[in-house]
């Protein structure tokens, strides 16, 4: 295996080439130095609020923070688009010696008045923390003034990795569910949680709910709405998916509205089944149980010829998966298997030990798990496992345009659905068209691969001849 930093060893583990209970180390700070490839507390928890489309989004810090993140995701909207814009205090020497709270009540005030959002998000980054703004002050202060929920995120960057954003958003969210709490609960009915309608995932999910005859209350955050979130504890039960970033906020909701959560994933044709059937199953009524098969065997119907003929081409290929929840790579490493790619990487910014444990389970032997990785470690790997594709997301693109590797955007940026039985047909195209894609015998990288293999054939070759002679 390639050279790994000392310190990450334990973050890298390649089946049936070590004891398969040998201890696995994830959920922990990146080392410094290994340039990682998972973001900060603050992008965190704006990657997980920023879908609320009618919500005013304000980052308190310097602009590049705010830069940073503007226009992350794709999430589409079906009304106001207010989520699109970027928000600054834009703080510079100044307010960073004698303060920045001044030009937070400011900024709120003045942004309130020309938006009228239904609700702000104040985003606390590194420098807040440094400074000590007392955002939660303003915050409530403003809030008074202007009759609208005005919620402070306590997401300074350096407080510890992109998991903990994910939690700063699930309290922050929490604030809106209990805003609306105690209203009667109402049958068939759920929340979808943790799905960001990054191009209209969302919709498609909803419509499959639809037909089964479930009502749902919200989405959070995808599509989102302020005043739908208020009314998320009449649901019945929380759909979790990307689970990393909103089991929190489906525990809380346990806890205090005794809502019950399943993690699901949509990616994928097992997967999207299961999460249907296990709703069905939730709600024990043989009504919609029957609209349930009904709709999954007519998708896969559908859609099972066409994923046998893209099978035929790609069949034999090797993928590397880097993304950031493990419930995803768990998803695309059987979705891979349906068109005959094997997985001979696969890694996530912010699983579990359960989540590793499961992996290892799944993959093949010889895969490379990996947790937290960075691009040399990345690019290494993907050389020594001679990889023709990686999927992943705007971080890791380069990495594979610049090795000569096919790409499939799974991530933040992409512009097809990639979620539910229409969305596996979509990823079956993707992968299909950049791996088939003639550009890559022009990458000088590849170029030069196939130039040192030809070298190392040829003197496998030479020997072999020395010893017949
Ligand atoms: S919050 Fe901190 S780590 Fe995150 S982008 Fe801003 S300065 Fe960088």
């Amino acid at each position: 295996m390639v050279e790994i930093l000392k310190d990450r060893k334990k973050q890298v583990f390649q089946k049936g080439a070590e004891k398969e209970d040998r201890s696995f180390v994830c959920e922990k700070p990146s080392l410094a130095g290994s340039v990682s490839q998972r973001a900060c507390v603050f992008c965190g928890s704006r990657v997980v609020l920023y879908p609320i489309a009618d919500a005013l989004h304000l980052v308190h810090g310097p602009v590049g923070c705010a830069a940073y993140t503007w226009d992350i995701r794709g999430s589409l909207s079906s009304g106001p688009e207010l989520h699109r814009l970027s928000f600054s205090t834009d703080l510079r020497e100044e307010e960073v010696i004698y303060g920045g709270e001044k030009k937070l009540y400011a900024a709120l005030t003045e942004l309130i008045k020309a938006y009228t959002p239904k609700a702000a998000f104040v985003y606390a980054t590194c420098i807040i923390g440094l400074i000590g703004d007392d955002v939660q002050a303003v915050c409530k202060k403003v809030e008074g003034e202007q009759g609208i929920p005005v919620i402070p995120v306590h997401s300074e960057g350096f407080r510890g990795t992109k998991k903990d954003g994910y939690k700063a958003a699930c309290e922050a969210l929490f604030r809106l569910v209990v805003e609306g709490g105690g209203q009667p609960g109402l049958p068939l009915s759920i929340n979808i949680l943790g799905d960001f309608n990054l191009a209209g995932e969302t919709w498609l999910i909803k419509e499959y709910y639809r037909q089964m005859g479930i009502q749902v209350v919200s989405c959070i955050t995808g599509d989102g709405r302020v005043d739908e979130i208020r009314q998320s504890s009449r649901a019945g039960l929380n759909v979790v998916q990307c689970s990393g970033s909103m089991t929190q906020l489906a525990k809380m909701m346990e806890e205090s509205y005794g809502i019950p959560f399943k993690r699901v994933s949509y990616f994928g044709i097992e997967d999207t089944a299961e999460a249907l059937y296990s709703v069905a199953r939730h709600f024990n009524d043989p009504k919609v149980m029957r609209k349930t098969e009904e709709l999954v065997r007519t998708e896969v119907q559908r859609i099972y010829p066409e994923v046998q003929r893209f099978r035929k081409v790609l069949e034999g290929k090797r993928a590397a998966i880097y993304v950031g929840g493990s419930f995803k790579a768990f998803s695309l490493v059987k979705a891979l298997r349906h068109l005959g790619i094997g997985t001979a990487i696969v890694g996530s910014q912010t699983g579990n030990p359960e989540d590793y444990e499961y992996l290892k389970e799944i993959c093949d032997e010889g895969t490379i798990i990996v947790d937290d990785t960075n691009p040399l470690e990345l690019s290494r790997f993907m050389m020594e496992q001679e990889v023709d594709l990686l999927i992943g997301g705007v971080k890791e693109r380069p990495i594979a345009y610049k090795m000569g590797v096919a790409f499939c955007d799974h991530n933040h940026e992409r512009k097809t659905a990639l979620a539910g039985f229409e969305g596996m047909l979509n990823f079956c195209r993707e992968v299909y068209s950049s791996l088939m894609s003639p550009v890559w015998q022009f990458s000088p990288a590849r170029q030069k691969r196939a130039s040192l293999r030809k070298v190392e054939d040829d003197r496998h070759e030479r020997d072999q001849r020395v010893v017949l002679s």
